[in-house]
């Protein structure tokens, strides 16, 4: 499931119950994770359909200077149905950042991964509405992940293979080093 490519939501599924009950459901896994975004293939449906959130309590024990860093800031919940992602920015470093980044479906481990700095993310809301959202830092992270999860794509296929690492060593060792710093030690 994880490997596959998702289905389009078709629009007679818009506003069905089986929808409303498959949104609900991802929220509640994703808040009981917890986690900042989850989507479709992750509780076994293979839908285009994915929620993300971030809150204030999530973040709490990372610094000004790492929140600052990661451009990581809460946003309200958003459901969102048949996501699309615009990349911006030249395909360059500079429009990219590499943090650790893990998943829910790869539970207790985190590697550096690159992203793209800036998205546009179009689609639909669960009323069926267009929906279109660009961000930028943390939140156009998890938009990235999220979106790569219907294509049967995970961040163990984009990551800095020698950084992949069970959390809390990676916690241990590098927890208080720049990523520049990580990136030199493990030669990644
Ligand atoms: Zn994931």
């Amino acid at each position: 499931m994880l490997r596959a490519r998702a289905a389009e939501v078709e629009p007679a599924e818009i506003g069905s119950k089986a929808l409303r009950d498959l949104v609900r459901t991802m929220i509640e896994a994703m808040r009981r994770a917890p986690g900042v975004g989850l989507a479709a293939p992750q509780i076994g449906v293979s839908k285009r359909v994915i929620v993300l959130e971030d809150a204030e309590r999530l973040m709490a024990t990372l610094s000004p200077a790492a929140r600052a860093e990661k451009g990581r800031a809460p946003f309200p919940l958003k459901t969102i149905l048949n996501p699309v992602i615009e990349l911006c920015g030249a395909d360059e470093k500079s429009a990219q950042a590499t943090f650790f980044e893990g998943c829910l479906s790869v539970p207790g481990m985190s590697a550096l991964v690159p992203r793209r700095l800036e998205v546009i993310v179009r689609g639909l809301d669960e009323k069926g509405d267009m929906l279109e959202w660009q961000t930028t830092g943390w939140p156009a992270r998890i938009l990235q992940h999220e979106v790569d999860h219907l294509e049967g794509t995970l961040y163990v296929d984009r990551m800095l293979t020698r950084t992949f690492g069970h959390n809390d060593e990676i916690g241990q060792s590098f927890g208080s080093l720049p990523i520049a710093g990580v990136r030199e030690l493990l030669r990644a």
